[in-house]
């Protein structure tokens, strides 16, 4: 059984608290490996070590340190298979979806190449007589990564890449579920370039995490994952002086408009609703049609493509279109909502449930299923099931439609499919979700933009990656400057006037 280890000071590091997690093999069923999950004094020390690097590192040029960022994106690069190996490994999705969350991820280290050009200060020359103003942006210090298992590769880089650029040291606390990209991530920041310490990988669960929140050196916590934990973080970091920023869960609405290109939403509906066996933050959980005729359209051309999803382990390859879900607790918990869901009254169009795979009878694989006249009362809708199951709430109106998404507590991601650009605009103008797709199910901005939810879905005041990003991971400092050479007068008692 192989044991993982953290990575401290520029190597791998065998955990001493005694106390390991298992990482599973989602296909099987199967041990693959027990990750250590670090003690408070663990978490303290890589803290304490990261403070030290850090000195140097934030008085490291700029543009050296985007060299890092370049070599850093070459060797990702070169490492593409084996990273997006090691994602499916642990995750379960696909390799080809596991080669798209180490490409997500790459282009946010790209623009962190250019962090110069978006760490520039201000400067107002002449503020008042022989008085110049000018603002720097510095790095914070040492500042805390938590992500969650979906994206393992992805999700740190969002948060490594602008964090590092900006000259601060990381101590990351990656998934216990999904733990190995981090690590290999580490080694190659290390290949190139990156000093020791900087970047400090501890693997572990709420104890890990709680001592990062309460370490008076942290200055700063980057969280991704569920909203209740979300929720948790941002005011137990906040209550001890940090900033925070946390983003949380979803329930994504696509509206069909009965204008759109029916074929087209279906098609979008379950790569969106399906991919990654549904456990995305931005996967369409809910598809609104507008009117009954565009819904019963809808269910006619969903049946057919879900049922020919393929469902298998990633070692199926191209061949396969979603693999199992995380845990065996997930899947217990996803088939139980299921079960509340007819329960509850709605129709099950199809029923993903009795899916078997032959050879794999202990991976947690669930068959994908659609849910229609599902209502806003049923535990399918107020819950983020983050499972391969859609479900659809016919509405008559694109107000009632807009209203539904809008009085929705979470506000991540949504989508609008129409001809009609009129209505788009005024959805994408009206809607209070942080990110919105026209004709387009997932709508993750790119790496120059920036990623974060509304309502529930986000806690905290910046969004991650793009210009955020270095707003959040440095403190402004402003410095008014004045040189008496050509200053005359004796002492001033007077606060100064700018003029
Ligand atoms: P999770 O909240 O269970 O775990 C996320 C991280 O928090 C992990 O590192 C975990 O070890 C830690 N953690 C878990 N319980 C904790 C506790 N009680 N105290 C302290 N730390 C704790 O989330 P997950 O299951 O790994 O990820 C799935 C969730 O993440 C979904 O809700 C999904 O929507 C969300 N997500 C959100 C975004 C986004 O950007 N908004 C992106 C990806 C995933």
């Amino acid at each position: 059984m192989q044991e993982l280890s953290h990575y401290i000071n520029g190597a791998r590091v065998a955990g001493t608290s005694g106390r390991f997690a298992d990482v599973m093999n989602p296909a099987t069923g199967e041990v693959q490996a027990t990750v250590p999950l670090a003690s408070v004094e663990e978490v303290n020390e890589a803290v304490a070590k990261a403070a030290e690097a850090q000195v140097a590192w934030g008085a490291t040029n700029p543009q050296r340190r985007a060299r890092v960022m370049m070599k850093f994106g070459a060797l990702i690069n070169e490492n593409m298979d084996t990273l997006a190996e090691l994602v499916s490994r642990e995750h379960g999705k696909t390799l080809p979806d596991g080669r798209g969350d180490v490409q997500r991820g790459l282009e946010v280290v790209e623009v962190c190449m250019g962090a110069p050009s978006l760490l520039k200060g201000e400067y107002t020359d002449n503020g008042g007589p022989g008085i110049d103003l000018y603002s720097m942006r510095q790095p914070l210090g040492v500042v805390a990564g938590i992500t969650p298992f979906n994206f393992p590769a992805m999700i740190p880089l969002w948060k490594m890449a602008p964090a590092l650029s900006c000259g601060n040291a990381m101590v990351l606390k990656p998934s216990e579920r999904c733990p190995s990209t981090a690590l290999m991530l580490a080694e190659l920041l290390k290949e190139a370039g990156l000093p020791d310490g900087v970047l400090q990988v501890v693997n572990g669960d709420k104890e890990a995490v709680d001592a990062l929140l309460d370490n008076d050196t942290v200055q700063a916590v980057g969280f991704v994952g569920s909203t209740p934990i979300a929720q948790y973080i941002y005011s137990r970091a906040t209550a001890n002086g940090k900033r925070a920023q946390c983003f949380g869960g979803a329930k994504n609405h696509m509206i069909i408009m009965p204008d759109a290109d029916m074929d087209k939403a279906a098609d979008a509906l379950v790569g969106a609703g399906f991919g990654a066996a549904g456990e995305r933050c931005m996967a369409i959980s809910v598809a609104v049609p507008v009117g009954q005729e565009t819904a019963d359209a809808l269910v006619d051309r969903l049946v057919p493509r879900i049922e020919k999803l393929k469902v298998g382990p990633y070692t199926g390859g191209e061949d396969v279109d979603y693999g199992p879900v995380i845990t065996k607790a997930s899947e217990t918990r996803i088939r139980g909502l299921i079960d509340s869901g007819v329960a509850q009254g709605a129709k099950l169009v199809v029923d993903g449930r009795d899916f078997k795979l032959q050879g794999y009878e202990n991976g947690f694989f669930i068959g994908p299923s659609l849910f229609d006249h599902v209502t806003p009362e049923m535990d399918i809708y107020k819950e983020e099931i983050f499972g391969p199951v859609l479900s659809q709430v016919r509405t008559d109106s694109y107000e009632e439609a807009l209203k539904l998404t809008m009085d929705n507590p979470y506000g991540n991601g949504t989508a609008i499919f129409s001809a009609d650009g009129d209505t788009a605009r005024d959805f994408a103008h009206r809607v209070n979700v942080g990110m919105v797709g026209i004709n387009f199910p997932i709508p993750v901005p790119l790496s120059y933009h920036t990623f974060g939810g509304w309502k529930k879905s986000a806690f905290g005041d910046l969004n991650q990656y793009g210009p955020d990003a270095f707003r959040f991971y440095t403190r402004t400092k402003t410095v008014t400057a004045r040189w008496f050479s050509g200053i005359k007068e004796g002492g001033e008692f007077a606060f100064k006037q700018m003029d």
